[in-house]
Order: structure tokens, then sequence, then C-alpha cells
């Protein structure tokens, strides 16, 4: 449907170099490429889930609204992860950026290259805590649990939108 404004909750992970500036970087060019900013999670550092033998993550969670649909937010998505150089190795291995999709909406989509809600975030405190201290309500619309045992908040939601916003 054309004309549509998406609510859609993102999931941003660094664990090379940088991870702040990877993280903030991130964000920016998503706001730079169709997408408006609405809230964002503090910064949390987690351990690898998977592949463990990789240092720890530096995650979060954004909120933005944007009127792109699902494949080209998608491409958005992966163009921010190709500006940081991001190389595909090793599946679920240590990376400058990764950017995935939590939620779109309402929408439920099964394609090749999408699957949302995304397939893997109820299982994953690293997505859930940052999600949750957004709003439990959300989590509980889509029947998920607020997990964040194991996560460590190292900057506060007030310090990353202070950078956001350019102050
Ligand atoms: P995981 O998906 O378990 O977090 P990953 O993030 O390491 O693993 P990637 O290599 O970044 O996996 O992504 C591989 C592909 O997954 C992407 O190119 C994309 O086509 C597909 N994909 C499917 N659903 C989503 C989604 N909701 N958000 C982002 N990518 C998705
Ligand atoms: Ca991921
Ligand atoms: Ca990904």
């Amino acid at each position: 449907m054309s004309g549509q404004i998406y609510d859609v909750w993102l999931s941003l992970g660094s664990n090379l170099g940088n991870r702040y500036e990877n993280l903030m970087g991130g964000v920016a060019f998503l706001l730079a490429n169709g997408l408006a900013f609405r809230n964002c999670s503090g910064i949390y550092e987690t351990e690898p889930v998977g592949y463990t033998d990789q240092p720890p993550f530096y995650n979060m969670a954004v909120h933005c609204s944007t009127s792109l649909e699902p494949l080209e937010l998608l491409e958005v998505c992966r163009q921010a992860e190709r500006e940081y150089k991001r190389e595909r190795n090793l599946r679920w291995g240590p990376r400058t950026l990764d950017v995935d999709i939590l939620l779109i909406g309402d929408l439920t989509i099964n394609l090749p290259d999408l699957t949302v809600p995304h397939p893997r975030m109820g299982e994953r405190a690293f997505v859930l805590g940052p999600l949750g201290e957004m709003g439990i309500s959300l989590l509980a619309k889509w029947g998920l649990p607020w997990i964040h045992e194991g996560i460590v908040l190292k900057i506060p939601a007030a310090d990353v939108k202070m950078n956001i916003a350019g102050e």
C-alpha cells in the first residue's frame, strides 16, 4: 500500500572497532535514508550468543517511523551495514554493524529475504532487554517476555538521545 507510515523497531549491534561510534553512525545513516527517529533504548554490553568465541557486543533498539515499504527498509538496513564494511564470513560471527528489523507495525511478513517479527528475537536478551526498556506493552502485545539477564546497561537512553539529536 502506498502512502502508509509504518512504526518500525530495529535492533543494532556491533562488536568490532569502536562499537559506540558504529551504532551511532548506523542510526545516523538510517535517519538520513528515510527513517524518522521516535525513541531508542540505552546501549547494553552483551555476551555473544551462538558463536561465543568473539568480543562482547554493544546492542540497542531504535523505534522509528517510515514511509519505506518493508523490502525498501531491509535494503536501507543492508546499506547501513555495508557503510561499515561489514564482511559476512561467519554466521553469527563478529561484525562492525548488524541492523535487524524486529517489528514493522502490526505486520507479519514471510518472504525469502525478510521475516517479521524477527524470528529469533523472542529468545534474545540482547534484543528483548533494550526493546522492553522502551515499552513493556509492546512486548506483551507480541507475547514476548522481557528478558534482561546477562546484559549490562553501558550508556543510558537519555545520553544516546542527546547524541542522536546532535546536542
Ligand atoms: P540473525 O538473523 O539470527 O540475527 P544475522 O543478523 O547474523 O542473524 P545476517 O547475515 O545479518 O544474519 O542476515 C542475513 C539475512 O537475513 C539478511 O540479508 C536478510 O535478507 C535476512 N532477514 C530475514 N528477516 C530479517 C529481518 N527481520 N531483519 C533483517 N534481516 C532479515
Ligand atoms: Ca542479527
Ligand atoms: Ca542481521
